[in-house]
């Protein structure tokens, strides 16, 4: 396994740690995925975080719809939509999703998160939308959550969760937790009155000002080449299992 691929997959596995520890997720129900050329790397389905290995991040070709992977153990059962979102944002490299507790409260209510604070520029424009409801792991929630992530950089999945996407991974679990914070705020605000929504003009403003905000830009980005030849290593097919035992 050549090094940048290593790096990624242990990347992946620290980022499921971290939005464990962070309280984003709990237990197996997160998933993450990075581009790597064609192909996406993508964290396994059922396995506790602390028990992964680099070996053990399934390889997925982006745009083969089939299902098949190369690896030890399964990928995500979200795999499906963690693949649409790669083939449908050439902007992105990574996709975070989990159910932190105060966007799926959100998404249960069937909720957009409107401009409620500046921090929803944060994710590319006035709202945060939230998705109609698909059974998980289908291709109909992977084509609801294309939709909804128009423009945006997140989204809500109705009765559900949430997806973040980002350029890098670091950049992709940023914007998952000041997700969950903005939620959490909206919520709170809800309970309270009626929340003052900042106008477009105000966010249009705070738009321009973020082209230079958010996590410090490093060089990370070159680790997520966008295409690469195919290197003939034999990639060895395997047909996903009919999805039991629930979504991880
Ligand atoms: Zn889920």
């Amino acid at each position: 396994m050549r090094g940048e691929e290593q790096k990624l997959r242990q990347q992946i596995i620290d980022h499921c740690l971290a939005m464990n520890a962070s309280g984003l997720n709990q237990g197996t129900s997160g998933n993450i995925s990075v581009r790597f050329g064609d192909d996406m790397l993508i964290s396994p389905s059922g396995i506790a975080y602390q028990t992964l290995k680099p070996e053990m991040i399934a390889t997925m070709a982006i745009d083969d719809a089939s299902g098949s992977w190369t690896g030890p153990l399964k990928p995500s059962s979200e795999w499906h939509f963690h693949q649409a979102l790669l083939q449908d944002r050439p902007d992105a490299n990574a996709v975070v999703h989990a159910h932190p507790t105060y966007c799926t409260t959100l998404a249960i209510l069937r909720k957009d998160i409107p401009a409620c604070h500046y921090m929803i520029a944060a994710f590319g424009g006035n709202n945060v939308r939230c998705s109609d409801y698909a059974t998980y792991g289908t291709k109909s929630l992977s084509d609801l959550a294309v939709e909804a992530m128009k423009d945006r950089t997140a989204c809500l999945l109705g009765n559900h969760g949430m997806i973040a996407i980002g350029d890098t991974l670091p950049k992709a679990m940023w914007r998952a937790v000041e997700l969950e914070t903005i939620a959490r705020q909206y919520y709170f605000s809800l309970q309270l009155g009626n929340p003052v929504i900042l106008s477009d003009a105000d966010v249009e403003e705070t738009l321009a000002k973020f082209t230079t905000y958010g996590l410090q830009e490093t060089d990370d980005r070159k680790n997520y080449p966008a295409r690469k030849a195919k290197n003939g290593r034999g990639r060895k097919s395997q047909t996903m299992a009919a999805g039991t035992g629930g979504e991880s």
